[in-house]
């Protein structure tokens, strides 16, 4: 691993907005500034985009899409770009990881993972591009042909959130790019920093201009216009199910279609026929990583009673030595919340867990004056207690106890979310009854949190609507369209009949 010690720059980044090409002012010339949640210093200053920032960018994704090249070009041409840009977010990972660190907080070698499987998306929606098709149908007559081709569903509105900044635009972009539409993104105000910077990125690789624009600014304008704007086709948003709801109903009303990649409150299942020492790494891993700042956190550890005194003493050591502090320092695990509102909700909910009767392990405390939760574990948690079935967005684990399988299975499903889950068990039938059983997008046996861009991502119920990744993004980022074609003299029209 690399263990390179960075430091916070003399000066913050400055960015500007990203439209038709070109890097401009708001139009109203007023900026917003980031703190870093570690350092108490500015480290980015951004353009505050309104209302008309962002139609001009709608209008130049439109332009671009039906004047081209890009929607028009082969897919073989789209994906030689989309690889370039891959290696171009390789060349830059230090920079990227440090803005994304200085923004989120996040811990240094934690960003800089995120950049390589960024990367990675562009290089296998570089594969698709060269994939979009439909069928034929050669069986409805003498006289008939038929065919279904996929076309660009159009603009998309790409409205991300701050936990995986780089990550999650990268989940969405180069598949709806591979396929031929055109974007507009907005970024988190906390973290837009690395999706700006992915602006000069797609310039220098080859993307023509318009085909993405990037806007900083507020949901409010900026995200309220990409939802309702008439020239945008499709929302594609990831963040929290509260906006996700408000945003599937705008768009609802105009009938855009929306993808939505909502929270999570994803169980970890534990049988006694495991190896604990893996399973109290994935455990830790699972909850820790990214502060709990997750979608996919594995805040929830179903335990089996015969096992679960010696499971949770020993996810108790090893959370121990996971180190809490400056995200710069390549030795630390945990960093900073995003900001002093979240870092509030998560304290409430430690209130909460600890008011409902919930057995404090280990934890339960933050800094005052600082943005640090530390690794934090409740046992005696049961599935009616809030901590059981709300998503925390924090280091803070829940553990439930249970006898049976049938058991685990309903409290892995007593929540409104469903995005992951996981069972841990060397019995092949137990896997299968549960991979078949919970409602979950992602079912994990023997194994937590691995991803692949290969693989659809998403959730059931309020975790979300529709998959991004996978050759599914094909279809999600196409409109279906059916050419019939008439062979020969048409002899059996109507009014001849
Ligand atoms: P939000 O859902 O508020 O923000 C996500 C994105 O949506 C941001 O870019 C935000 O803009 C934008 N947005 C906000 N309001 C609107 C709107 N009305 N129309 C269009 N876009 C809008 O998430 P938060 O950052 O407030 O986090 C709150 C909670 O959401 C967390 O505690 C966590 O539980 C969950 N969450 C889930 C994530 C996931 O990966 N599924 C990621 C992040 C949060 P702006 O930057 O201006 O706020």
């Amino acid at each position: 691993m690399n263990k390179e010690h960075f430091s916070v720059p003399n000066k913050p980044f400055s960015y500007k907005l990203f439209i038709d090409g070109e890097w401009v002012h708001a139009k109203k010339g007023k900026t917003f500034s980031r703190e870093s949640p570690a350092h108490n210093t500015t480290v980015g200053i951004y353009e505050m985009a309104d209302a008309e920032d962002t139609e001009l960018a709608i209008e130049a994704a439109h332009k671009a899409l039906e004047e081209g090249p890009w929607s028009k070009m082969s897919g073989a041409e789209r994906s030689k770009i989309l690889i370039k840009v891959a290696d171009l977010i390789r060349e830059n990972a230090k920079e990227l990881a440090l803005i994304e660190t200085l923004e989120s907080g996040k811990p240094i070698t934690q960003a800089n993972d995120e950049m390589e499987w960024a990367a990675g998306n562009w290089d296998y929606a570089a594969t698709l591009g060269r994939h979009t098709k439909g069928e034929s149908y050669n069986s409805l007559g003498e006289d008939m042909l038929a065919m279904t081709v996929r076309e660009p569903i159009g603009v998309v509105s790409m409205i991300t959130p701050w936990n995986f900044p780089l990550l999650i635009v990268s989940q969405k972009l180069p598949l709806a790019l591979a396929v031929g539409c055109t974007a507009v993104i907005k970024p988190s105000e906390f973290t837009p920093g690395t999706t700006l910077k992915l602006g000069e990125l797609l310039t220098k690789a080859g993307v023509p201009s318009g085909v993405v624009n990037i806007i900083s600014g507020y949901g409010d304008p900026v995200g309220v216009t990409m939802t309702n704007h008439p020239k945008v086709s499709m929302v594609s948003f990831t963040g929290s199910t509260k906006v996700g709801k408000l945003i599937a109903a705008s768009a609802g009303e105009k009938l855009k279609k929306v993808g939505l990649e909502l929270g999570g409150k994803n169980p970890q299942i534990i049988f006694p026929d495991v190896n604990l020492e893996e399973v109290v790494d994935a455990v830790v891993f699972g909850v820790y990583f990214n502060m709990g700042e997750c979608c996919n956190s594995g805040s929830r550890i179903l335990v089996h009673d015969d096992i679960a005194d010696e499971l949770i003493q020993k996810v108790k050591e090893k959370s121990q030595q996971v180190q809490t502090g400056d995200p710069l320092d390549p030795e630390v695990k945990v960093g900073p919340i995003i900001h002093s509102e979240q870092k509030d909700k998560i304290c409430s909910y430690m209130d909460l867990a600890t008011s409902e009767g919930a057995e404090l392990v280990l934890g339960g405390n933050s800094d005052e004056n600082e943005a640090y939760v530390y690794p934090t574990i409740y046992d005696k948690v049961t599935p009616n207690m809030t901590i059981a079935k709300e998503e925390v967005f924090g280091p803070v684990l829940s553990i439930i106890r249970f006898s049976t399988l049938e058991e685990a299975i309903a409290i892995a499903n007593d929540t409104l979310y469903g995005l992951s889950a996981s069972i841990w068990t060397k019995d092949i039938d137990r896997a299968m009854v549960f991979s078949r059983k919970v409602k979950a997008g992602t079912v994990w046996v023997n194994t937590f949190m691995s991803g692949y861009a290969e693989l659809p991502f998403g959730g059931y119920k309020e975790s979300g609507l529709g998959r991004e990744m996978g050759a599914y993004a094909i279809d999600e980022f196409t409109e279906l369209k059916t050419i019939q074609v008439h062979i020969g003299e048409k002899t059996n029209w109507w009014l001849n009949k």
